[in-house]
């Protein structure tokens, strides 16, 4: 797939970035055509993502550590979360959700394309005509855009 024709460009692949791209990477041959655009070059273990699921979420499966019920311990006092039927706390590691995004991006049938080493400059456009240009030469023309990288800070 050419980068500069795609469905879809994702800007920042981050957690939302990579598991929009992931889900749709698992549509394969019928899936759209997406651009990942993530100035990281390598992803590496430098966060964790901890939430309450069912054992049949997506992502319980990725889960290195689950708890039923916890605790809190202060000087004011002590508090527990009950129990609650079906739940259980989860922890994922990134490198574990990292890994996973990325093989499935990666797969054979997959029409995703993660561009890793490349930082978006600007998105232009209405619908059905948006466009990135990183900060060096290139433009993607894509059907549609999604900002999933961080806002940028206003100059006091
Ligand atoms: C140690 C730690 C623990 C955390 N634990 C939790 C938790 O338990 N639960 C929870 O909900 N959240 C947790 N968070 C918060 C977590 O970071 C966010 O929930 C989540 O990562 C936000 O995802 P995101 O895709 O919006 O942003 P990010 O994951 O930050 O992704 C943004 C992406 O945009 C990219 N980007 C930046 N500039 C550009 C550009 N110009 N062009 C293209 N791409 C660009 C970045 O490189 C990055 O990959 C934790 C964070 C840390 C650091």
């Amino acid at each position: 797939m050419s980068p500069t024709d795609a469905d879809l460009v994702i800007l920042g692949g981050g957690c939302a970035g990579l598991s929009l791209a992931a889900r749709l990477a698992d549509a394969g041959a019928h899936g759209p055509r997406v651009v990942v655009v993530e100035p990281r070059l390598a992803y590496v273990d430098d966060r964790s993502w901890c939430f309450w699921s069912t054992a049949d979420s997506p992502l319980a499966r990725l889960a290195s550590a689950a708890w039923d019920g916890w605790s809190l311990s202060t000087a004011q006092g002590a508090a527990t979360l009950q129990r609650a039927p079906g739940l259980a706390y989860r922890y994922v590691r990134g490198a574990d959700f990292h890994a996973d995004a990325l093989a499935r991006i990666a797969a054979t049938r997959s029409r995703v394309t993660l561009l890793q080493g490349v930082s978006a400059g600007g998105v232009r456009g209405g619908a059905g005509a948006s466009w990135w240009r990183p900060r060096a030469v290139r433009c993607t023309v894509a059907k549609w855009s999604i900002r999933a990288r961080p806002r940028r800070r206003r100059a006091r």
